[in-house]
């Protein structure tokens, strides 16, 4: 078995394990960054997730400091206008940024995020990638952390665990977390429609969940949305059998978009993914820190899943920069602890917000109704408040 040594090791190479070690690329540790599937090889199209990530402004604040926008914002569509409507008690709010007079946020494909990111990294001669390595067992000799896959032997200082809602290293560790489904799956569409979205992002609020229209780049000159779906398992897997170019599954789409975005002229993919939530009880654990999905995972409701994770990683590129200025060593228990006190507070509060913002907009007995259409309405006459939910939303506060 070939044996390797870093001086930090991150288990996934996704979303949130490229971005942990782009950001940590610069400050000359050793890195190696283990990916369980094939992916990053011969610059080939790395994942088929059809998804769009919003971004929030705050987020693009902190890919800015880290030289990155300036690679994603060709491929970033501005959302400049949020239109919300609950359907359950028949009451509409409208966001804009009066404020910053900047835009709320931007779409993004996820399979461009990951080649950007793949494609910077590969310019950093200290990091290194391994592919198709499952990690599978951990354990530690004097000050390191020792980490086997199928094919390797890693030894290194810290694991940072970037591995996803399920991880591994979770589970190897026993790390334990707070787990809640939500019986409902998430449909994703993209597809290419008639008239213009003109920037505009839809939260429609259903008793069966939350649908979210959100504009994305013209591709050939054509308009062009992602249509974010909850419901339930076994209304999204019917509409996900169907074939693409089926015409029931155009007249569903087109009865959800019509209104906003005229016809559908094509379904470009189609893909759903089962809804949970869950929490860490720590974001540590021995020589190793959890980031992204593997620390926290919640509710797609707000869009707001990666922005959480990238606070994450900022948190830990100012620590192991700190450390570094410093001499200290990193994996220490005050380390890994310090990173937790970092993040944590931040994340749990998310997880609750969007977990009771779900569950708010799923009611529809006269109580709650009466309730929503009461807030909508103190929020659509209160300038400083819709203020301040426009901040949360772009993660400026
Ligand atoms: C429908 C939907 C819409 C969403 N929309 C938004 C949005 O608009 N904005 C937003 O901010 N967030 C959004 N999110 C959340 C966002 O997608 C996730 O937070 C993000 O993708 C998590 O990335 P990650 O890298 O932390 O985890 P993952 O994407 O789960 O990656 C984990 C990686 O680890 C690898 N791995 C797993 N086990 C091992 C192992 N044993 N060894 C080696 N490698 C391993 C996996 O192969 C994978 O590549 C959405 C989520 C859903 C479901």
């Amino acid at each position: 078995m070939k044996e390797l040594s870093c001086d930090l090791h991150i288990v996934g190479g996704a979303l949130t394990g490229l971005l942990t070690a782009y950001c940590v690329s610069s400050l000359g540790y050793k890195i190696i960054v283990s990916e369980r599937k094939n992916i990053m090889q011969d610059n080939k199209q790395p994942i088929n997730d059809t998804r769009t990530t919003a971004i929030a402004e705050g987020s693009k604040v902190f890919l800015e400091s880290q030289g990155l926008w300036k690679f994603i914002k060709g491929f970033a569509e501005p959302i400049k206008n949020i239109k919300v409507v609950d359907k359950t008690a028949n009451s509409n709010l409208e966001f804009n940024n009066s404020i910053t007079k900047t835009s709320l946020g931007y779409i993004v494909k996820n399979s461009k995020l990951i080649s950007i990111l793949t494609n910077e990294l590969k310019k950093k001669n200290n990091v290194k990638f391994i592919t198709g390595s499952n990690l599978n067992s951990i354990s530690y000799h004097n000050s390191k952390i020792i980490s086997v896959s199928n094919n390797k032997r890693i030894n290194s200082k810290l694991i940072i665990a970037a591995d996803g809602k399920n991880s591994t290293v979770r589970k190897i560790l026993g790390t334990n977390f707070f787990k809640k489904k939500y019986n409902e799956k998430a449909l994703v569409i993209n597809f290419f429609h008639e008239r213009p979205h003109n920037n505009i992002a839809y939260e429609i609020f259903f008793k069966t969940g939350p649908l979210a229209i959100l504009p994305m780049q013209k591709e050939r000159k054509r308009n062009q949305s992602a249509l974010i779906w909850s419901n339930k398992p076994e209304i999204i897997d019917k509409i996900t059998s169907l074939d693409l170019h089926n015409k029931y599954l155009e007249e569903i789409l087109n009865e959800k978009i019509y209104q906003q975005l005229g016809s559908v002229t094509n379904i470009n993919s189609v893909q759903s993914f089962p809804l949970s939530a869950h929490i860490n009880e720590k974001f540590y654990d021995n020589k190793t820190v959890y980031v992204g999905d593997a620390a926290h995972s919640i509710h797609p409701i707000a869009g707001q899943g990666w922005n959480l994770g990238l606070r994450d990683v900022n948190s830990i590129t100012k620590l192991l920069r700190e450390t570094k200025e410093n001499n200290l060593e990193i994996g220490t228990k005050s380390f890994c602890k310090m990173y937790n006190d970092a993040c944590y507070y931040d994340a749990f509060r998310l997880f609750e917000i969007t977990d009771k913002l779900d569950w708010i907009f799923k009611k529809d007995q006269p109580y709650f109704k009466f309730l929503k259409k009461f807030g909508f309405n103190i929020i659509n006459k209160n300038k400083i408040f819709k203020e301040q939910i426009v901040k949360f939303a772009m993660g400026l506060n």
